[in-house]
């Protein structure tokens, strides 16, 4: 232990009943191979409402939030290599770095240790990222130390939507001149629309239905963008890419209805990757017709991911903002301190004033 910080904090606290609301709450305790982190900057996610909502586990009591950079105050015996004071990411899942999954696979995908899905810890299994200080689990295997070129706000939006948005395009195995179709251009969508660019796909067209989507879209890079509002988006891709259909479809949304579009963009022998978080209610059916699940035969492959945590995918994604090959800050569209978290949340849950995502910051 190098240091120790005690005392109460500022916490965005799930307090039951569709409701979270700011405490003052124990800074956190650490134990081994834990770290306390000092939060410079922390942003707002999808999943962090559908916590609230009940559409996803959550545990009343449980700071909110898994999307933070801060800096390192203590760390917890077992923990080497870092310094106080340093600046680090903290990706939104945090897998064990030890376990068979994760000695398997850097990003830590499948690392159910502790019971997790996807080494998901943050405000399911203990305090998130919504507070003045945040207790890192197996930081050695997860923290990722920002080099200076890097910004705060760069780092930031990569911690869960970014990381998710370009793990899909991985999964895909998206190759050089693909055709790839996004379905959804939030923050994920956006991210995946970046990252298939980045590798090489032939034409990148996305869908959502809400314009300033659309145009950050292009902004960032999609061939065309399509308004599902418009027109009938099966119809529009056939027509847009000669029949062919899209080799990789990226569902970046999570409603059944998006996940059958994806499907039905996906061409025969083509990949279908679901990145959106669906909750846990409700189900998915797939059409059997030849639009479809083409009665099983069509050969689709569908892979399902969420994002990749560990320090070794965080020291990739640093690097490439460090050189220059994407810069995913200008999706902060507005930032709050702490103590008006319940408002940021509010703006980000009403999708108003062209938001994208919400950052947080510590103090005014
Ligand atoms: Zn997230
Ligand atoms: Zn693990």
């Amino acid at each position: 232990m190098s240091s120790v910080t005690t005392g109460t904090m500022k916490g965005y606290v799930f307090v039951g009943d569709n409701h979270a609301e700011l405490r003052e709450v124990p800074i956190p305790t650490i134990g081994y191979g834990e770290a306390l982190v000092r939060m410079r900057l922390a942003s707002i996610c999808a999943t962090d409402l559908k916590i609230i909502d009940g559409r996803l586990p959550g545990r009343t009591g449980t700071v909110l939030g898994h999307e933070l950079v801060g800096e390192v105050v203590a760390v917890g015996e077992g923990v080497r290599g870092y310094e106080i004071g340093q600046r680090v990411y903290v990706p939104g899942d945090t897998p064990c770095g030890q376990c068979y999954e994760c000695l398997g696979n850097s990003n830590g995908r499948g690392c159910h240790t502790d019971g997790t899905i996807a080494a998901f810890h943050f405000a399911v299994l203990r305090d998130g990222a919504h507070a003045e200080y945040v207790a890192v689990p197996y930081a050695q295997a997860n923290l990722t130390p920002i080099p200076d070129t890097v910004t705060d706000e760069q780092a930031v939006v990569m911690t869960c939507g970014g990381s998710t948005g370009f793990g899909g395009v991985e999964s895909s195995d998206l190759r050089m001149g693909d055709v790839v179709a996004i379905v959804g251009q939030g923050p994920v969508g956006l991210a995946a629309t970046v990252a298939a660019r980045l590798r090489g796909a032939g034409q990148v067209i996305t869908i959502d239905v809400v314009p300033w989507r659309l145009e950050m879209s292009k902004r960032v890079g999609a061939d065309i963008a399509i308004d599902a509002r418009q027109v009938d988006v099966v119809d529009e891709v056939r027509r847009l890419t000669g029949g062919w259909m899209a080799d990789v479809a990226i569902e970046a949304v999570g409603t059944p209805d998006t996940f059958l579009t994806a499907l039905r963009l996906t061409r025969p022998a083509g990949t279908l990757s679901s990145i959106g978080n669906y909750g846990m209610r409700g189900s998915l059916t797939l059409p059997l017709d030849a639009g479809a699940f083409m009665g099983g035969i069509g050969e689709k492959r569908i892979i399902t991911t969420t994002s990749p945590g560990g320090k070794e995918r965080g020291r990739r994604l640093m690097h490439m903002i460090a050189h220059r090959k994407f810069d995913l800050s200008p999706l902060i569209t507005h930032r709050f301190n702490l103590d008006d978290i319940g408002a940021a949340y509010d703006l980000f849950r009403d999708r108003r004033e062209q938001v994208f995502k919400v950052a947080i910051h510590p103090q005014s």
